[in-house]
């Protein structure tokens, strides 16, 4: 049963007005999470590894401090199972690292800058193994199920964070996007998150899957929300050479603009045929919404989009391959016992330790990256990369903003694209064109299908355009009632 009385429906901004007056304490609302977490987990799944006796403390740490200084302070979260938290169990969702309980002897960069604001961790979310898929299912401990009808997958790769902050479990999540994981699962669970601009925020002890692509963002319940969390965790870090040093804007304070005179576009590669007849009449209902704030929406063109899904599936099983060599089962991961020799070692270490999608990936790359493949797979992809880098700027040029689908269709059902992976990379179509071109891109809420499922608007800007894309979205949800609907669980 939802109760909307229940602390952890609350909003960052709804919790931060209460605990400042202190009509509720961290350790409640802390509270009230870890018993949500109890009550519900077992239908979804979105909980991989619970953090809650650490967690209570730290609230109570934090309520005898009493200083509210930050939106942050005091706050629960959720964190995708790929960023490093000193003495906090993280696997990556893969059994190369259960098996030997791995235990970072370091914090990421974005949960140490979040601890500092006061936020509170309370466990780590369930993910495709090391973030590889879109639907949660490749997880060593199984699949994370929609909150709004549990048949279906919660999105992936960080559909234990989009299930869990749908389904109350925390006030916000942190997920990774590197080909759209942020966004799908988003979209799929009726929620708003943000991948920002590649560099704005610090990848630094998040486990990589393709460091040219991976981004750092937020999952939350409304738009303001991904503000506070983006502009607490943003901005220059000395341990991630890719990192911006420009300086971080107060995403949270320039929400409330004016759509006048805003230059929307609407790709038309973006609505080809597959597209669901919901989700195509939900963003164009949205783009009206837009043009009734005062935004022109315009018809306009991304002549290379339809080649970005295919770079896509070149670069990222290429940096895949490099990644995940340092998982041999000495530097990290599963051992073995008895092995014959070292190559024995290896051999067993990574193929007990890994499941079949990250297998496909490094095989994939590596072939991609030989000499005799290099020049017509990686080189080519990169060449067309740079092709659709400059659609965009080319784009932005005339446009504030690009709206599109999210992606081809809500949720589908657990098991759907199991035995058939093309038809799962499919799935990222409308994702991977802002990835190549490193450009910030959000989801908020824009619709239910028919049957029942959220729809989600993706809203896509310029290089470092996180401002304007963001305070875009406030207007867009303001004037929709679609981010105020919730699962009944
Ligand atoms: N679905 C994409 C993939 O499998 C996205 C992954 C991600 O963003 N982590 O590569």
């Amino acid at each position: 049963m939802h109760t909307d009385n229940m602390l952890s429906s609350l909003t960052i901004s709804q919790a931060h007005e209460k605990l400042k007056k202190r009509e509720i304490t961290s350790v409640e609302l802390t509270q009230s999470c870890i018993d949500r977490i109890e009550s519900i987990d077992k239908k979804l799944n979105a909980v991989v590894h619970r953090n809650f006796d650490r967690a209570l403390e730290e609230a109570k740490k934090v309520d005898d401090s009493a200083e509210w200084n930050s939106a942050l302070t005091g706050i629960p979260y959720l964190a995708k199972d790929v960023y490093c938290e000193a003495g906090v169990k993280t696997t990556g969702c893969s059994n190369m690292l259960r098996s030997k309980d791995y235990i970072p002897p370091y914090d990421s960069t974005t949960t140490k800058r979040l601890s500092a604001a006061g936020a509170i961790s309370i466990g780590k979310t369930n993910t495709d193994e090391f973030t590889m898929g879109g639907s949660t299912e490749t997880s060593c401990y199984g699949v994370t199920r929609n909150p709004w009808d549990t048949n279906r997958v919660a999105g992936g790769s960080s559909g234990g964070s989009a299930a869990g902050i749908a389904s109350d479990e925390a006030l916000f999540a942190l997920g990774t996007d590197t080909g759209g994981s942020i966004r799908q699962p988003a979209s799929f669970c009726g929620i708003a998150g943000i991948r920002p601009t590649y560099g704005r925020t610090s990848r630094y002890g998040v486990m990589s899957m393709a460091s040219s692509l991976d981004t750092i963002g937020p999952i939350c319940k409304t738009v303001e929300d991904l503000a506070i969390v983006l502009e607490a965790i943003a901005g220059h870090d000395p341990m991630d050479g890719t990192t911006s040093d420009r300086p971080v804007p107060k995403y949270s304070g320039a929400l409330k603009k004016d759509l006048k005179g805003v230059r929307v576009g609407l790709p038309k590669e973006y609505f080809i045929e597959g597209l669901n007849s919901d989700t195509e009449h939900a963003i164009r209902e949205a783009a009206k919404i837009l043009a009734s704030l005062g935004a022109t929406v315009t018809e306009m063109s991304l002549p290379h989009t339809k080649y970005a899904l295919a770079t896509y599936y070149v670069l990222c099983p290429c940096e895949v391959s490099s990644n995940m060599a340092r998982y041999d089962g000495i530097r990290y991961g599963h051992g073995v016992s008895k092995p014959k020799d070292l190559l024995d070692y290896y051999q067993r270490a990574r193929s007990e330790g890994f499941g079949t999608e990250v297998k496909r990936r490094i095989m994939i790359g590596t072939y991609a990256l030989s000499a005799g493949y290099y020049d017509a797979y990686y080189l080519k992809a990169q060449k067309v990369r740079t092709l659709i880098c400059e659609d965009f700027t080319n784009a932005f040029k005339n446009f504030d903003l690009i709206i599109s689908p999210v992606a081809p269709s809500p949720a589908f059902k657990v098991g759907a694209h199991v035995n058939d992976p093309v038809a799962m990379y499919l799935e990222d179509v409308f994702m991977d064109g802002a990835v190549m071109a490193g450009i910030p891109a959000l989801s908020v809420p824009c619709g239910i299908s028919k049957e029942g499922l959220p729809i989600g608007l993706q809203m896509m800007g310029p290089q470092w355009g996180e401002a304007g894309l963001l305070s875009a979205a406030y207007a867009y949800e303001q004037a929709t009632e679609w981010h105020t609907k919730k699962p009944a669980l």
